[in-house]
């Protein structure tokens, strides 16, 4: 598409071509495993490079392309950006970092990041010989300390982060990067491009877990890496010989997901603001994790960055373990669930779902507290998830 539509538009239209195989309106799922030539000239024009065509499943494949090109258009709606689906948002992630950072490399990441990108760079990048440094997050001093001219390779941060919601100031990263000609990554996962556009303020490649709200039903797993074709090219090469890929029946479900990609995301961030200023006032609710509360200390930033917050809501209410438990199972809407972004509100404790092999005294270190909630809102109706959050409130006892 040549006219930059917006991101609504995009989603139901950008990607596919206008007229599409037996004139159907939606876009085919391609279940083939290879693709057959006419003759041996036709073999040789592809190898020559003369025409664009599939070859073999593994290098490529109809549904997931219109995937990719749709999320490439989401993230750069004025063109230049490439997309690579793969088969989960944690293979986006750590694909990407191996084919960029070699050994004897050094990366950057933070501290209130997703505890798989933690522990894949502090034990399989560490076998390799790859070297890292944690810093707090929306710390930019501590960022440019952090930084080794000619070994740093690649600064990984989230914006918004879980389960804090913290919103790195995407433009300071860049500049402290693009003094030592140093990549930059974001996992926009929690913003989706409906809120923020990484690219746009100089990042280098985008990262999203599809499984969340671009995919948007809690029906299946993908992840993407979108940036300047130039970059993305030799991780699609990369991931022709490692053969991570992700499959047709994925890509249609992501298409599909995305028709509604505008409609969920002004809801979800309308449930999460609403969600956020209701417990924000609850007498038993002790703190409220939201960027767009200005009690959040990323708030000013957010605003400028972001067209709408999400809606993941983290807070804290009065009790223990226990006592939080006790307040989860009184919730009847939301589902107790890891995961988030899609239509069914899930609610989870982060101290049992994510981090319980670790004792209360250890959780505190790193932040993670036994009566922290994470709430990510779906698309159902703000009235009906805040009377269920006041009953549950209402129902447990914190002592
Ligand atoms: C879920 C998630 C991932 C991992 O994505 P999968 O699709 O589950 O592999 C990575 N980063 C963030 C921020 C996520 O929320």
């Amino acid at each position: 598409m040549s006219v930059e539509f917006g991101p609504s538009t995009a989603a139901v239209h950008a990607g596919e071509p206008r007229q599409r195989a037996y004139d159907a309106i939606t876009t085919s799922v391609v279940h083939a495993s290879t693709y057959t030539f006419a003759n041996s000239a036709e073999l040789i024009e592809l190898q020559a490079g003369r025409v664009v065509r599939d070859e073999y499943g593994r290098y490529g494949n109809p549904t997931i392309r219109a995937a990719e090109a749709k999320l490439a258009a989401l993230e750069a709606p004025q063109g230049g950006a490439a997309a690579l689906l793969c088969p989960s948002g944690m293979n986006a992630i750590t694909s990407t970092i191996l084919a960029l950072v070699p050994t004897g490399g050094h990366i950057i990441l933070t501290d209130d990041c997703y505890r798989r990108t933690r522990q894949f760079v502090q034990t399989i990048l560490v076998r390799l010989g790859i070297e890292h440094t944690v810093i707090p997050v929306c710390d930019t001093q501590a960022l440019a300390a952090a930084i080794r001219p000619g070994q740093t390779g690649l600064i990984l941060s989230e914006a918004p982060t879980n389960p804090y919601l913290r919103v790195t100031n995407l433009a300071d990263v860049v500049a402290v990067a693009r003094q030592h000609q140093i990549l930059t990554m974001i996992d926009a996962t929690f913003a989706t491009p409906y809120n923020m556009r990484p690219l746009e303020y100089g990042i280098d490649l985008v990262i999203h877990s599809c499984t969340k709200y671009l995919g948007g039903h809690n029906d299946l797993l993908a992840g993407v890496v979108i940036g300047r074709p130039a970059l993305i090219q030799p991780l699609r090469q990369e991931q022709g010989i490692v053969g991570a890929i992700s499959d047709p029946q994925s890509a249609f479900l992501l298409l599909r997901g995305l028709k509604t990609f505008g409609l969920r995301m002004e809801r979800h961030n309308q449930n999460g603001l609403a969600v956020a200023q209701f417990l924000e006032r609850h007498p038993r609710v002790t703190r409220v994790h939201y960027p767009g509360l200005p009690s959040h200390p990323d708030h000013a930033v957010a605003s400028a960055q972001m067209r709408g917050f999400g809606g993941v809501v983290s807070f804290e209410i009065e009790g223990d373990l226990e006592a939080t438990a006790r307040m989860l199972d009184l919730v009847k809407i939301p589902y107790i669930a890891p995961s988030l972004g899609g239509v069914e509100s899930l609610i989870e404790q982060p101290a049992i779902i994510s981090y319980y092999e670790m004792t209360t005294e250890q959780r505190n270190a790193i932040g993670i507290y036994d009566n922290l909630v994470r709430f990510a809102c779906g698309v159902e109706d703000a009235q009906d998830l805040i009377a269920d959050l006041a009953q549950a409130l209402e129902g447990y006892m914190p002592a």
